[in-house]
């Protein structure tokens, strides 16, 4: 059965865009957000889009700090089915186009390990003002995902990937099987494709997608 099960960050373990709550304190959500839904939804290159997103919120680290004191941002459940995976033995990663800095907090309450978060950068000055993001890295370009996760990737067949959007079904031949997350949004395109798609909005209808019968048993 899978041991290696890969999660996408926004809107699948946290049930919001972080990027857009960032965009609202700097007074430009709805701006950003169209330009969000337009890339999750496939409709425009994330290159085009993601760096003049992430440089109009020009994310300080005081953002971000007041970001991670927002309460209950986690799916319903999730903290219970990753410490389940763990318990299992199984390698859980966040494979997110989002930022380290942004993502760390939340992978920490997690339990998952600083080596299974893979995502990309920002640069700060030594005050915590926003210098800019590593737009070499993969995962600021269409199929980043895909190439990110196939550097992790031990076995196909043991590798589940779980997530809301295309950039993530993006990753379907590279794994088993992908199940489309649609327990904060759901976009029809990941719907129609995703091998499994969840309309839940609690995590643990996750697991029988997971696990195997004897798995399931166990718990
Ligand atoms: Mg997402």
């Amino acid at each position: 059965m899978y041991k290696q099960i890969f999660f996408d960050f926004d809107s699948t373990l946290v049930k919001l865009e972080t990027l857009d709550v960032l965009a609202d304190m700097k007074g430009i959500g709805e701006e950003v957000r169209g330009l969000t839904e337009a890339s999750m939804n496939g409709l425009v290159p994330i290159e085009d889009v993601f760096e003049k997103k992430v440089g109009m919120i020009a994310p300080s680290l005081q953002m971000i700090s007041t970001l991670h004191e927002l309460p209950q941002v986690f799916v319903e459940g999730i903290e219970e089915v990753i410490g389940i995976l763990h318990h299992l033995g199984k390698e859980v990663f966040i494979l997110t186009s989002n930022f380290d800095v942004v993502v760390a907090p939340y992978a920490r309450r997690l339990g998952i390990p600083a080596h299974r978060v893979v995502a990309n950068e920002l640069f700060h000055t030594d005050e915590g003002e926003y210098l800019g993001m590593n737009s070499r890295n993969a995962l600021a370009h269409t199929g980043g995902k895909r190439i990110m996760i196939d550097q992790h990737i031990r076995s196909k067949n043991e590798a589940v990937m779980i997530g809301d959007s295309v950039t993530d079904l993006a990753c379907q031949p590279s794994v088993h099987r992908f199940v489309g997350f649609g327990g904060v949004v759901v976009r029809e395109t990941v719907r129609a494709r995703a091998d499994v798609f969840i309309e839940d909005s609690h995590a643990r209808a996750l697991l029988p997608h997971l696990l195997s019968q004897e798995e399931m048993k166990c718990l």
